[in-house]
């Protein structure tokens, strides 16, 4: 008995001991977690948002790079639109000479020569033609535009044949003895293209100081005055000017050399380098675009600045790094919502098996061992509650004591063990025969009191024959030998004129006493 009590008193400190025990637990582990959360999302996130920073920028170069060479092929077409609209430009204009002069000889011969001249020299016609009138009857040159220096007159015909040659579109005609060429050459073109596109590229603006120049190249093998710069918006005054494969940037990089093997290899290429920014004379990483255009040997280019991209780039980081702080509150919050509701659970858990412990030690404290009925702690309980409620209430309880008549000859007869068994065996006759509201205690030694609520006076003479004979009537057995137990019964009430309940047990054990005197196995009241 003494060793179950001290077990479940230990079970409720070690409670103690283990409610410290979970607290310190829980503790490490909310700030364990944290430090894990904290340094696996951040560092997880962080992984993120610099694969999503790379991919940006890979995204915006491409972009970048596509209106580049949208860009370069857009003036590729300008330029070609440019040359049709310069030749049907030129051969309108021939065919108006060709309508003008014969008009000219058709209607006056004689200053037909004089009129011819003055046409030619007058208007645009001399800018753009070249021009020759021939006296075939003299070989004479009467008029030259563009030509030059003819020295070996005797030449004169392989010339105009090298003229036909050289011309993109011309017109020659016999006006009598008058030979007259007029044509356009490829150069003229190129010049008038390069002219009008000049002007086009010097006016164009896009975003970012982009902007497109032309080179032409003079020699493919590279090296010193490999090509012209002929068109550059950003640098003007070097338009005309030689360059060369071996020019560096501040990097050490030789764009010119990478540009020109690029565009000998594939017709196009793109690269970067350091160059001059346009607006200012900050010097700034470039990606460029270059392509061929193998009819005039040019190179067309095209660069954006790098540094445009980090600020945008920047930007998302920026949104990225809200989102992941947003992330990590948002889990944090959940680690530690989760933790509390563990924390709760722990503690309902452990309040519910301590409840437990604590119940079961109190009825531990309050039964007999040997028995199983209530002990003499529990009836003084229930006596000092049923006075007060007697007292309070005018409550009816008998108190009834009884005592196992001779039962020290049972124990010298058949040994203690026997003893117990009987004490335990009358324990459950006892149950049997009473009601659920009927409360037995072992009293002590082989003494015990029941203790009945509204159990009449009139119907306790029945109550307790009943129980007599119950007893009596129960038939032992040991070493053979068959046996019967008796009771004697003493009972009260509880009485007004009472102090405690101490009285009523006087006089339920004075009770008994007389009934033992009187003969045992017999109920006597004491009121
Ligand atoms: P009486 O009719 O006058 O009551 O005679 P009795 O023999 O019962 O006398 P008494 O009440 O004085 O003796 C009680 C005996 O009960 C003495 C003791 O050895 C025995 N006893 C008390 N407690 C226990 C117990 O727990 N087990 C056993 N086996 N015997 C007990
Ligand atoms: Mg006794
Ligand atoms: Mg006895």
């Amino acid at each position: 008995m003494k060793k179950r009590i001290h077990k479940l008193i230990d079970r409720i400190d070690n409670l103690e001991r283990v409610r410290k025990l979970y607290i310190f637990l829980l503790i490490f582990s909310i700030i364990f977690l944290l430090v894990i959360l904290n340094y696996s999302y951040i560092s997880t996130f962080k992984d993120v948002k610099v694969l999503y920073a790379q991919y940006t920028k890979d995204r915006i170069i491409d972009i970048k790079k596509h209106f580049l060479e949208d860009s370069v092929n857009n003036m590729i077409n300008n330029i070609e639109q440019t040359q049709a609209e310069i030749m049907e430009i030129n051969r309108n204009r021939i065919n108006r000479a060709t309508k003008v002069i014969g008009e000219y000889y058709s209607s006056k011969k004689e200053d037909f020569l004089e009129k011819t001249i003055d046409y030619f020299d007058t208007g645009t016609i001399k800018g753009a033609f070249d021009i020759f009138i021939l006296d075939r009857s003299t070989d004479k040159i009467l008029y030259q535009n563009n030509i030059g220096d003819i020295e070996d007159i005797r030449n004169i015909y392989d010339y105009i044949d090298d003229l036909k040659k050289n011309s993109i579109t011309y017109n020659e005609d016999d006006y009598g003895k008058y030979y007259i060429f007029y044509g356009v050459t490829e150069d003229y073109i190129k010049h008038a293209t390069t002219e009008s596109i000049k002007k086009r590229i010097h006016s164009d603006s896009f975003e970012n100081d982009a902007y497109i120049w032309i080179n032409e190249i003079v020699n493919y093998d590279g090296g010193e005055n490999y090509a012209i710069r002929l068109i550059h918006p950003n640098l003007k005054d070097t338009e005309g000017t030689y360059l060369s494969t071996n020019t560096q940037d501040i990097k050490g990089n030789y764009p010119y050399l990478t540009e020109l093997n690029g565009i000998k290899g594939n017709g196009e290429i793109y690269f970067t380098y350091f160059f001059k920014k346009k607006t200012c004379e900050e010097v700034a990483e470039k990606l460029t675009y270059a392509k061929l255009y193998k009819k005039y040997d040019w190179i067309i280019a095209m660069g954006v600045y790098f540094d445009d991209i980090q600020p945008y780039i920047d930007e998302i980081s920026e949104d990225g790094d809200k989102a992941i702080s947003k992330m990590t509150t948002l889990v944090g919050i959940l680690s530690l919502g989760l933790i509390f509701i563990g924390i709760l659970i722990v503690l309902i858990l452990e309040h519910w098996y301590y409840q437990n412990s604590n119940k079961e030690l109190r009825e531990e404290l309050n039964i007999d061992e040997l028995t199983k009925a209530f002990n003499r702690r529990a009836a003084t309980k229930k006596l000092e509650e049923t006075f007060y409620l007697f007292k309070r209430y005018n409550n009816i309880y008998t108190v009834i004591i009884f005592d196992i008549d001779d039962f020290k000859e049972i124990n010298d007869t058949y040994g203690h063990d026997v003893g117990d068994s009987v004490l335990r065996n009358l324990v459950e006759i006892i149950n049997k025969s009473t009601r659920k509201t009927d409360y037995l205690y072992r009293w002590g030694g082989e003494e015990f009191l029941l203790v009945c609520e509204g159990l009449k006076e009139e119907n306790l003479d029945s109550f307790t024959d009943k129980i007599l004979k119950d007893v009596e009537n129960f038939q032992y057995e040991s070493q053979g030998e068959k046996y019967h137990i008796t009771i004697s019964i003493g009972a009260s009430y509880f009485n007004k004129d009472d102090e405690d309940f101490l009285s009523v047990v006087k006089r339920a054990d004075m009770a008994l006493y007389n009934s033992k005197k009187e003969g045992k196995n017999r109920a006597t009241l004491n009121i």
